[in-house]
């Protein structure tokens, strides 16, 4: 029996169970010619893109709800090396016993995780990266109003206005609202001189309107110093008392990445080829957060839920293919889209690698409603319907809807 070994039961590592599943089926392979395993260090698929939204709690999903039903064995343990030549992982059970896993071919989707600075007082830091992260900020909110009073105990300041951050802030005016009815205050600070400076000048407009709308105070140029349970103070010396300090700057692949030969870029991922086989380490492929795969020509993949299931389901299909020695189909995700949640003020979608405003405020926020309420979450239960989805071929609705905006 060939083994696959998937790492990480996040976005990509699911669909790769799945995609390698479906595609044995599909090949008419028996069960046991290709052994599928998964191993996290949780029990759940973590819905990381609604971290920022009041509570994070809930925002998770069973693993074994998606993998039991596909015949997909699940190790819950914390894979600490990998060893290429042996072809053999290492990892710590929750008893923290060491177990080793061997396999034919190995999947690394251990994903990403956000780089904290070396600043002073970094620890007084809040996120909103992993599922305890995040619930850590939403009851240190809460509690806010038990806390003695005095200066900034309901400013929130921002560090980064990326992505996260912009989801983060126009978040929180709402929700400090809803633990008080005293004057809140959330202030963006963002090193470089724009806002989303790597989301382009496309939606900037919409986003400085949001801000604006939103109540949220935006300081550029601004990097910030020093932490301390009272505020923050900037590299300029401005102080700015505040109870909660959020920091939401890069995110980088999992130092898992370290443990394989091969070439990685920037953020740490490994260089694949067309096929997510990575360059270099013979059986091993990478997907998700942990892969700078091309998504077209000139355009590598972001780090996002939309990369990580196409890659995941491609991924799969390629395992069980390689293994049963059929041809391997070439990653072709769908046409690029953005959609940033504004808060109360709305959302906004772009299309292509410009991002060019498609849709904004209500009709954008009821898109990015059903993104992270409905398309974002696997099916669960019934192994038809998963297997069905693990397809490679098959499209996210937001596609559809890109194209027709
Ligand atoms: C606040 C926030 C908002 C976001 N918003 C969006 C958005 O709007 N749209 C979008 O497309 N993307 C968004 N993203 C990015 C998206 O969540 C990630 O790109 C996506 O989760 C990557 O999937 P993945 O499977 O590669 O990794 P992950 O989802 O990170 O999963 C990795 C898994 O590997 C496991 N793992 C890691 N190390 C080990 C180990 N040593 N041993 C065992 N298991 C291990 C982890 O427990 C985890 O389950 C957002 C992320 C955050 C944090």
């Amino acid at each position: 029996m060939a083994k696959v070994l998937i790492i990480g039961g996040g976005f990509a590592g699911i669909w790769a169970a799945a995609g390698a599943v479906r595609a044995r089926r599909a090949a008419g392979a028996p069960d046991d010619t290709v052994a599928v395993t998964l191993v996290d260090a949780g029990d759940d698929l973590v819905i990381r893109p609604r971290l920022y939204e009041a509570g994070p709690e809930r925002m998770r999903v069973p693993l074994d709800r998606f993998l039991g039903p596909i015949g997909v064995r699940r190790v819950a343990a914390t894979v600490t090396d990998i060893d290429t030549a042996a072809r053999r992982v290492t990892a710590l059970t929750r008893d923290g016993a060491p177990t080793h896993l061997d396999y034919d071919r190995l999947v690394l989707a251990a994903g990403s995780r956000l780089v904290t600075p070396g600043i002073d007082g970094a620890q007084h830091l809040f996120d909103v990266d992993t599922l305890p992260a995040a619930a850590a900020l939403d009851a240190h909110l809460r509690q806010l109003p038990g806390t003695p009073a005095g200066e900034g105990r309901f400013t929130v300041v921002v560090v980064g206005a990326g992505f996260t951050g912009l989801e983060v802030a126009t978040e929180l005016t709402a929700r400090l609202r809803t633990v008080t009815d005293e004057p809140v205050r959330v202030v963006l600070v963002e090193r470089l001189a724009v806002v989303g400076p790597e989301l382009g000048p496309g939606p900037r407009l919409e986003i400085c309107s949001a801000l604006a709308g939103t109540g949220v105070e935006v300081l550029l140029g601004s990097g910030v110093a020093a932490v301390d349970p009272a505020g923050v103070t900037l590299g300029d010396g401005t102080r700015i008392p505040a109870r909660t300090v959020v920091w939401t700057g890069g995110m980088r692949a999992s130092v898992l990445t370290g443990r394989i030969p091969g070439t990685r870029d920037g953020l740490g991922r490994l260089e694949v080829d067309e096929h997510l086989r990575v360059r270099g380490a013979d059986g091993v492929y990478a997907a998700g957060d942990t892969a700078a795969a091309v998504a077209e020509p000139g355009h590598v993949v972001m780090q996002s839920c939309q990369h990580a299931v196409p890659q995941g389901k491609h991924v799969g299909a390629n395992v069980a293919a390689d293994l049963l020695g059929l041809p391997l189909v070439p990653f072709a995700p769908d046409p690029y889209v953005t959609c940033l949640d504004l808060g109360p003020w709305g959302a906004v979608l772009t299309t292509g690698w410009e991002r060019t405003v498609a849709l904004t405020r209500d009709e954008a926020k009821q898109l990015k409603r059903k993104i992270n309420s409905e398309w974002i979450y696997p099916p669960l239960d019934d192994a038809e319907t998963i297997l069905h989805h693990a397809d490679h071929r098959t499209t996210w609705p937001t596609a559809t809807v890109a194209g027709s905006a």
